[in-house]
């Protein structure tokens, strides 16, 4: 392989891996500049397609939704950074279905008024056990840059999981994380093939400028 080998196809760990490094970076840069910032993790409704229906779900099409509905609501003038991750989803072993998961990091306290703006920019997805999540950006450097590359690396991480859900012993909704079976991580697999090194991220309050990121 050549040096300046530049495939750029989130299938190759060398694109994918070039692409994370510099997002994660630049983010930081720019988070750095924020007063507050908040990790949400959310799934949002119709954001699910059935097991061997991979091919159907469109990160470009989920995109310009949840661009559409945060330019709509309370949260319009926060810039943020989102991106996707997925899993496959098994409720008591029936009704197994890819389920996207959206993560956003946002400029915005993390308190009740953003709660209430983000369940009025979003149905949540009824069969999600925990559809919102919220969590406050650490203020120290070094947990910042651990949570925002953790972040990256889920709208990078190509090995994906099924999530089993079931009711425990006393009656609470559990779920336990399982290895895919082959014929379901090859759907993975050819979804990856055909996206571009960064389809599941997306900005706004910042603009790609040449290689790097500058918030506008
Ligand atoms: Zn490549």
């Amino acid at each position: 392989m050549q040096k300046d080998h530049r495939c750029n196809l989130e299938a190759c760990p060398k694109c994918s891996r070039r692409f994370r490094i510099r997002m994660t970076t630049e983010l930081l840069r720019m988070i750095e500049g924020w007063e507050h910032c908040t990790v949400l993790s959310l799934v949002p409704e119709k954001m699910r397609v059935p097991l061997g229906k991979l091919h159907e779900l469109s990160f470009k099409r989920l995109i310009d939704r949840v661009r559409k509905r945060l330019s709509r609501s309370g949260l319009r003038d926060c810039a943020f950074f989102g991106s996707f991750d997925l899993s496959l989803n098994v409720e008591d072993n029936e009704d197994p279905h890819w389920q996207a998961h959206l993560y956003l990091h946002i400029r915005h306290p993390k308190n009740s008024a953003l709660k209430r703006k983000v369940s009025e920019a979003f149905k949540f997805e009824p069969t999600a056990l925990r559809p919102y999540i919220a969590k406050a950006m650490p203020s120290s450097r070094s947990r910042r840059a651990s949570e925002v590359g953790g972040s990256i690396t889920y709208a990078f991480k190509r090995d994906f999981y099924r999530r089993s859900g079931f009711t425990g012993r006393k009656g609470e909704r559990r779920t336990a994380g399982q290895r895919l079976r082959n014929s379901e991580r090859a759907e993975t697999v050819t979804l990856m093939a055909g996206l571009r090194v960064g389809a599941r991220v997306f900005f706004r309050g910042l603009r790609r400028d040449g290689r790097f990121v500058r918030e506008i």
